[in-house]
């Protein structure tokens, strides 16, 4: 199990992490919404958190919510609602933990002004949507 928290440490809980991929979400609503880019490793479907009360939770879309700290603001998750699977922040993990960097969502909404050099896959906005329909449907 990994250990995780926010800035504030009010929040708290552990994780089972596998697979070791992270991804980056490169739209327009995560660079909005994280001040930069969106960094998430799975955590599966089964969190527990030590103190939900400071959990705040946005929901954004039908099949979506995004979850933050209410004391200190860090944001912690992206979850899915109808599978209640959750894509942690990677800055809320404690332990140091070797994570593999696999792929790069809605590519075509990076703006130009930064690019990773690391060599992952490329996922388009158009895919993106496509798999979004297929677990929506
Ligand atoms: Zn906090
Ligand atoms: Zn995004």
């Amino acid at each position: 199990m990994v250990k995780c928290s926010c800035l504030c440490t009010q929040v708290s809980f552990e994780v089972s992490i596998k697979p070791k991929n992270f991804g980056v979400c490169h739209c327009s609503d995560c660079r909005k919404w994280t001040g930069g880019v969106f960094m998430s490793v799975s955590g599966g479907d089964n969190i527990i958190f030590d103190n939900e009360k400071y959990i705040g939770r946005y929901s954004h879309s039908d099949w979506a919510e995004r979850g933050f700290c209410t004391n200190c603001g860090t944001n912690l998750f992206f979850r899915m609602k109808k599978s209640n699977h959750y894509f942690l922040m990677l800055g809320v993990i404690d332990d140091d933990i070797s994570l593999h960097f696999e792929e790069q969502q809605f590519i075509d909404e990076k703006p130009s002004h930064y690019s990773f050099s690391n060599d992952t896959k490329l996922v388009t906005k158009a895919s993106m949507m496509e798999m979004l329909n297929n677990y929506l449907s």
